[in-house]
């Protein structure tokens, strides 16, 4: 499933890569395996591949037509990048920019950029290499992410603060994937909320990463939540105190989940996390504190 509509605003779903990650016994802190296998029936083959026991994940970027301007929401692993934290997706050799040739977009026709946060898996395609330097891939577009997640991993500034996660799979990311942003005069620092276009706003959603961002679109009485890495696995819609290991600030990771799922239940949202797969986008409906996913809302 690659097209959606909210309102008139198309959606694209641009797909980078899919495959198997960690057990989920690794991948989710709180983890129960009771209450795992309780639905896994529901998750598998989509979500989760029982035989191997492993979570089963993608990277996706997600194409945004609002009324001709063009974002590009998240922006995956990339090409060649030097991954040390991160081998998996280190080297990757992807044709990601035919596939969004594809969808109708060369490079130069993407406009806004948003990374939900400066995770490697989502600033990737932010660059690519050219004559052995790394250069904005999109060379019209702005480019926007959080002041916040900027100021946590850049080296040049006094304090840079990382997580020993984040720091661990972020090895090398700022320097090749955001700083040459910075470098080009193309980034644009999100201090606070933000209107960027009529019915697109960016929202700080912190708790994954501490400036991590969703975007919530509106057109037509419709709304979607596009909410990166706010959870990464439909157990987290039924259980949003499991935070994956990859969330840096645990507390609020779950607050800012439990908040984000009740709002899309309020609002009837489609919800389109950075790597589901099924129909990669869902919608949740809530029975007093019972929060339940359905997976295959079109
Ligand atoms: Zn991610």
């Amino acid at each position: 499933m690659d097209t959606y509509r909210i309102g008139n605003i198309g959606i694209r779903r641009v797909e980078e890569w899919q495959g198997e990650f960690l057990p989920p016994d690794q991948m989710f802190t709180g983890f129960s395996r009771e209450l795992f296998d309780q639905h896994a029936a529901e998750f598998t083959p989509d979500f989760y591949h029982a035989e191997q026991d492993r979570y089963f994940g993608f990277l996706q970027s997600w194409l945004l037509d609002v009324t001709g301007t063009r974002i590009l929401f998240d922006t995956g692993a990339g090409n060649d990048k030097p991954r040390p934290g991160i081998p998996l997706f280190g080297g990757l050799q992807t044709d990601f920019l035919q596939r969004l040739a594809d969808c109708g977009a060369r490079p130069e026709d993407i406009d806004i950029v948003v990374c939900s946060h400066l995770h490697v898996d989502h600033v990737g395609w932010n660059t690519r290499l050219i004559d052995g330097r790394w250069v904005p891939t999109f060379p019209r577009a702005r480019y926007l992410f959080s002041a916040v997640d900027r100021a946590v991993w850049d080296p040049t500034i006094a304090q840079p603060c990382p997580s020993e996660i984040g720091a661990a799979v972020n090895q090398q990311v700022f320097e090749d994937s955001v700083a040459p942003l910075l470098e080009a005069g193309r980034a644009e620092l999100i201090e606070d909320e933000l209107e960027l276009l009529p019915g697109i706003r960016l929202v700080p959603t912190p708790g994954h990463t501490p400036g991590h961002l969703m975007m919530h679109v509106t057109s037509g009485g419709e709304h979607a939540l596009f909410v990166g890495d706010i959870l990464h696995h439909p157990i987290q819609a039924r259980y949003p105190d499991w935070n994956s290991v990859f969330c840096e600030h645990p507390v609020q990771a779950r607050q800012t989940r439990r908040e984000m799922l009740h709002q899309a239940a309020a609002l009837e949202a489609l919800v389109f996390p950075a790597h589901f797969g099924g129909q990669h986008c869902f919608r949740v409906s809530r029975d007093g504190n019972t929060l339940t996913p359905d997976l295959y809302p079109l």
